[in-house]
């Protein structure tokens, strides 16, 4: 009885597992034709200024308009198009749409792009992001570019060369998800950028925990001694936002000011 009841469980585990093999496939070979037929979409989050309340930049975030699936997020693909070799792909077409939609943005506001580790470390990024400002005539100043902590570490040689070729066209250069990464003081040390994005994690029980306040406290003062421009991302009530505020966090971002939506035109509203 045991011997049968255990047999039955496997066979469960195996339809799943035949099943989620059968989804993950689907996915993939359904990813390797999104770019060229126009399913990748870029929507738009604005990064605000806290202090003179208008907005300063606008994050682009890929989607993925996936037929008879819907709205696909990054969460659901990102991971596997870098597993698969596709990211190369749907970041230059994330990048490219960002930048054009960037210029028609009012003066002095900037785009800022996610660029994943695979990205990063392929040989001619540098020459991938000047394409882009060159075909939107986007001023390099205007694009912002977020490395996660991992994409910096993984190939320390070839990621030198590419941020010093970025930082030569003027592009800036933030962390993002900043505190979560292996390391984050290595990363500071060894690589000049512009900017930190301060994790959600840490903004999200801030009005609760002395702990992460005492740490978003010592990341801005970090900030400051290295000349650094501070985002704290997902702000999502006016408690968290004020304290932010009053920690002198210069900018930020979250469902409190906007939501990502499909125009990079910014739509936010600065509650009192
Ligand atoms: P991220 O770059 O850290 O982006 C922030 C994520 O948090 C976005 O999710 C955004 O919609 C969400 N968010 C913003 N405000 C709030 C808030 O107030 N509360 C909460 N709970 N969440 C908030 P999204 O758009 O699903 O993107 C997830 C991640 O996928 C991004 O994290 C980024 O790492 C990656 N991603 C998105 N687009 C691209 C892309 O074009 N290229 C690459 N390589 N990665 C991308
Ligand atoms: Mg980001
Ligand atoms: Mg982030
Ligand atoms: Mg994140």
């Amino acid at each position: 009885l045991a011997k049968g009841r255990g047999r039955a469980r496997y066979e469960v585990f195996d339809d799943d597992l035949r099943y989620r093999i059968h989804q993950r496939l689907d996915t993939e070979l359904a990813l390797r034709d999104a770019v060229a037929l126009g399913q990748i979409e870029t929507w738009y989050q604005p990064i605000v200024d806290l202090q003179e309340h208008r907005v300063v930049a606008t994050e682009a975030l890929a989607r993925w308009r996936r037929p008879e699936r819907g709205l696909v997020s990054p969460a659901e693909f990102i991971a596997i198009a870098e597993e698969v070799g596709l990211i190369k792909g749907i970041g230059t077409t994330v990048l490219s749409q960002a930048c054009h939609a960037a210029t028609a943005l009012e003066r002095g506001m900037a785009v800022s792009v996610n660029v994943s580790a695979r990205q990063f470390v392929q040989d001619d990024f540098g020459a991938v992001v000047q394409r882009a400002l060159k075909d939107s005539g986007l001023p390099p100043d205007q694009l912002w570019l977020e490395l996660t902590e991992s994409a910096v570490l993984e190939a320390i040689d070839s990621t030198a060369r590419t941020f010093q070729e970025l930082r030569a066209l003027g592009v800036r250069l933030a962390i993002d998800d900043f505190g979560t990464g292996y390391s984050s003081f290595t990363h500071l040390r060894a690589f000049t950028v512009d900017l930190l994005k301060i994790d959600l994690s840490f903004i999200r029980d801030l009005e609760r925990s002395d702990h992460d306040r005492a740490i978003v406290e010592g990341i801005l003062r970090l900030a400051d001694s290295l000349k650094l421009d501070v985002v704290a991302e997902g702000i999502e009530t006016t408690k968290q936002r004020d304290l932010l505020q009053g920690m002198g966090c210069r900018y930020g971002q979250g469902y409190l000011f906007s939501k990502p939506a499909p125009s990079a035109s910014p739509a936010v509203l600065f509650r009192t």
